[in-house]
């Protein structure tokens, strides 16, 4: 989302002289640090240049963002892709589309109210880009060379139920395989696997041009860590989607986010967290060692110790590096299709990030047929 978006602010403040944006993330209590670093470094690089903050800290930190001396301002997150938030003409929100890959943004904000997060805080209730808007952003990123479309929001998969007539995402990848049949990928950037409906069960398990990679909001694998956190899915709900839909689609490659040390998390229950990524063979892993977020639930209940979180979050980054040094291995020999980028790798359907032979054209889609693993990329 932050990558999509800043790519559109990036382009809509092009002219603007002086400028310097700080697009801010508030997810986790590193991310705010990171962020309060950035703009202390932006300072340091241009002292004469008016520095603008936007983004979740920009809303969830209000008060301790606009106080640091380094910052003019700060634009509300909800308004920062509206020209008039910046004073800039609306023609200059052109289509910034330069990348083999595009992140076209269906869907903004969250209605639900997990213990631990903030993003409802700094991204307000679920808003859905209707189909025509959605397609006419593909169009345009197609025109400009885009080879793959990965659809993103916050939540994704609560796509279109703001919209006339409540359409699930399923309608929304029908529509753009159909509109587009020249589009060769299309992927889906995080989605929470209750909410999948049958028809996007259906494309995901049989479509070619949907890429084989489903990342999972998943957050644990112990079902008490789960209602506390106010998931909506159980342990078994995750096992029983993957094993059916690999059943379908053997090649599909599994990611997740989880959660390292939410509170009240035992000893049994962090094994459960463990053993998850084995169970689902979760080989593109987001761990996030937990923090508690200002004004959530979570922050309330009996904490996990700082080092025992680290140390937790360490033996989950372990268990999915076993699980994604064997599956490459497994992927050695194999013929796949690679879709070059600008810095001379590019990735498989699959996600498998794969070095490229010198003088590969960013946007080619290259049949490569990986004889090693070298830092930690097929080649
Ligand atoms: S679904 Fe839960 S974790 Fe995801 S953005 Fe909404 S509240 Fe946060």
């Amino acid at each position: 989302m932050n990558l999509s978006e800043s790519e559109s602010l990036r382009a809509m403040l092009a002219g603007e002289q002086d400028l310097v944006v700080v697009n801010s993330c508030a997810v986790t209590s590193e991310a705010v640090r990171q962020t309060r670093q950035a703009i202390r470094r932006a300072r340091l690089a241009r002292p004469l240049a008016r520095l603008l903050v936007t983004g979740c800290a920009a809303e969830v930190e209000r008060g301790a963002l606009a106080a640091m001396p380094e910052v003019d301002g700060l634009i509300a997150n909800t308004a920062k892709l509206d020209p008039r938030a910046w004073n800039v003409a609306p023609a200059a929100l052109a289509a910034s589309a330069r990348h083999t890959r595009a992140f076209i943004v269906v869907q903004n904000g969250c209605d639900h109210a997990c213990t631990f997060c903030v993003i409802p805080q700094g991204r307000g209730p679920s808003r859905s880009v209707p189909i025509e808007g959605v397609l006419g952003d593909i169009a345009r990123h197609l025109d400009c060379g885009t080879r793959e479309v990965v659809l993103t929001g916050v939540d994704l998969t609560s796509w279109g139920h703001d919209l006339p007539g409540a359409p699930r995402l399923g309608t929304l990848v029908q529509a753009i395989l159909s509109r587009f049949p020249s589009l060769p990928r299309l992927r889906l950037s995080s989605v929470d696997g209750v909410e999948i409906d049958p028809l996007l069960f259906d494309l995901i398990a049989s479509e070619a041009r949907l890429m084989p990679h489903l990342h999972l909001s998943l957050q644990h694998g112990n079902d008490l860590i789960l209602k506390r956190m106010k998931r909506r899915h159980l342990r078994r709900d995750a096992l029983e989607l993957v094993h059916a839909l690999k059943a379908r689609r053997p090649d599909l490659a599994i990611g997740a986010d989880l959660i390292a040390g939410f509170p009240t998390e035992d000893e049994a229950a962090h094994q459960d967290n463990v053993s998850i990524i084995a169970e689902l063979a979760i080989v593109h892993g987001h761990i996030f060692p937990y923090s508690p977020r200002p004004g959530t639930p979570a922050a309330r209940m009996p904490q996990v110790q700082v080092p025992e979180i680290k140390a937790r979050a360490a033996q989950l980054r372990e268990a999915v590096a076993a699980q994604r040094s064997h599956w490459l291995s497994s992927l050695m020999g194999k013929r796949l299709s690679v879709l070059a980028e600008r810095d001379g790798t590019g990735h498989a359907p699959n996600f498998a990030r794969v070095a490229l032979p010198p003088g590969t054209k960013a946007g080619d889609l290259v049949t490569i047929t990986p004889t090693r693993i070298a830092e930690g990329l097929l080649a």
